[in-house]
């Protein structure tokens, strides 16, 4: 299998528009710009309902454009923003603000920080208007990784992971295009229920499941990494950008969160990249690769850390991840089924709807009884989504 080929190139990190502002990729992302990207213009920011969050980032950035989610929450943004500002500003909103603003004219990178099912589409406007995608939104690729990786070659824009994994095993293939890969080897923390007894997880609740032990993130992605989800969401992922074989994926279980991800190639060699667990790098990677810009963050400390170590995943008493690599081997819209039924019961754990173990049981319920379709445009997407939506109605759950 060849490596994912990276041109020798800096993109434009001049003008950027960010999709998802007010989330903990998109506020992670602003302080990169902060920091080390001090000729960038954000050109537009999209938040959802977080208008108190937004309105500090549109005064501090002061982009061209900005969406939230319907009128009312624009008009709350207008009244909060400061005065002679507010007037120049464009606002849109809902899902065709977000696509105008992944296409706005002037921006070379769009920064896909959404979470769920509301990404692909904007990815896919992006990539339809010529511009690289600094992409952290992963349900994207999980969802229609093929069509994704297909538009952006026939456009010849590049799709630049964030996901610490992905941005990790991009590293290590740095100066080895057209060496092959033998095998991916995906870390994963193991989560919070790690170490617990299956009978205990049984009664985890959101509180619970919510203390991520190494990253702060937003609560979507939290409650996944406690279901191994996550791990089975970036192991589509990884299929679709590193274009291996699923049986040269494999996923080893590392507490520490150090080394992020690693590539052994056809030599036996393995490359690993470590860090310190900090999203902001991988984020300023996308928007830098190949080059390296100087930072003032936290450095790794090996002597503080000592020990690393690896184990391999428990499937039994995490069966998200078995549930992720068999959606991937069916294909077609399956993976966008899964991950549909996966966003609405993650949404019902975290308000106390539902118990921890039901999102698995729901989703395998929905992959059993549904009737996968080839994936041909991001409309067949649409369909299995709108199937799964009213599948989870029908459970009243
Ligand atoms: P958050 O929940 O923190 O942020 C989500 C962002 O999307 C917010 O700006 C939110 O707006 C906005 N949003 C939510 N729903 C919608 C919608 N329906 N339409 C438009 N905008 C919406 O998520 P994260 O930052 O944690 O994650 C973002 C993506 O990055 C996910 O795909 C996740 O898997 C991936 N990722 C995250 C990591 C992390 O460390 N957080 C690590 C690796 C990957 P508002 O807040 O205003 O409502
Ligand atoms: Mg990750």
């Amino acid at each position: 299998m060849r490596a994912f080929g990276v041109r020798n190139s800096t993109p434009g990190v001049k003008d950027i528009v960010l999709l998802g502002a007010t989330g903990s990729i998109g506020t992670q992302t602003l302080d990169v710009v902060r920091r080390c990207l001090p000729n960038a213009k954000v050109r537009a920011l999209t938040g959802y309902g977080n208008v108190s969050k937004l309105t500090e980032l549109v005064n501090e950035f002061k982009p061209d454009m900005v969406c939230v989610k319907d009128e009312k929450t624009a008009d709350d943004l207008k009244k909060s923003l400061v005065p002679d500002f507010g007037t120049s500003l464009r606002i849109v909103t809902g899902d065709e603000g977000l696509i105008a603003c992944a296409a706005e004219e002037h921006s070379a990178v769009v920064v896909n920080a959404l979470v769920g099912r509301a990404g692909l589409a904007p990815t896919l406007a992006a990539i339809r208007a010529g511009k690289h995608v600094a992409l952290a939104n992963k349900e994207s690729l999980v969802t229609a990784g093929a069509l994704i990786m297909g538009e952006a070659r026939e456009k010849g824009v590049r799709i630049m992971p964030i996901d610490s994994e992905h941005s990790a095993i991009w590293q290590c293939l740095q100066g080895n295009e057209g060496n092959e890969i033998e095998k991916i080897i995906l870390t994963a923390s193991g989560g919070p229920f790690r170490t617990w007894p299956s009978a205990k997880i049984n009664k985890a609740t959101a509180e619970d499941a919510l203390k991520h032990p190494n990253w702060h993130m937003g609560p979507k992605i939290t409650i996944d990494s406690a279901t191994l989800m996550n791990k089975g969401l970036e192991y589509i992922e990884a299929l679709h950008l590193f274009n291996v074989k699923p049986e040269q994926i494999e996923i080893v279980i590392h507490p520490q969160s150090i080394i992020h991800s690693m590539v052994q190639f056809t030599d036996g060699s393995v490359m690993a990249q470590m860090g310190l667990p900090d999203m902001r790098l991988p984020i300023l990677y996308a928007l830098t690769a190949p080059h390296r810009v100087k930072t003032d963050f936290p450095r790794l400390d090996l002597l503080k850390h000592k020990t690393l170590t690896f184990r391999k995943p428990n499937e039994k008493k995490f069966p998200c991840l078995a549930i992720a690599k068999e959606a991937a081997a069916i294909g077609g819209t399956a993976p966008a089924v899964m991950n549909a039924v996966n966003e609405w019961a993650v949404g019902r754990f975290l308000s106390g709807r539902i118990r921890f173990t039901d999102i698995a049981a729901i989703i395998s319920r929905a992959l059993k009884e549904y009737t996968v379709k080839p994936l041909k445009c991001a409309e067949d997407v649409w369909e299995a989504e709108k199937w799964a939506g009213e599948l989870v109605e029908a459970c009243q759950l």
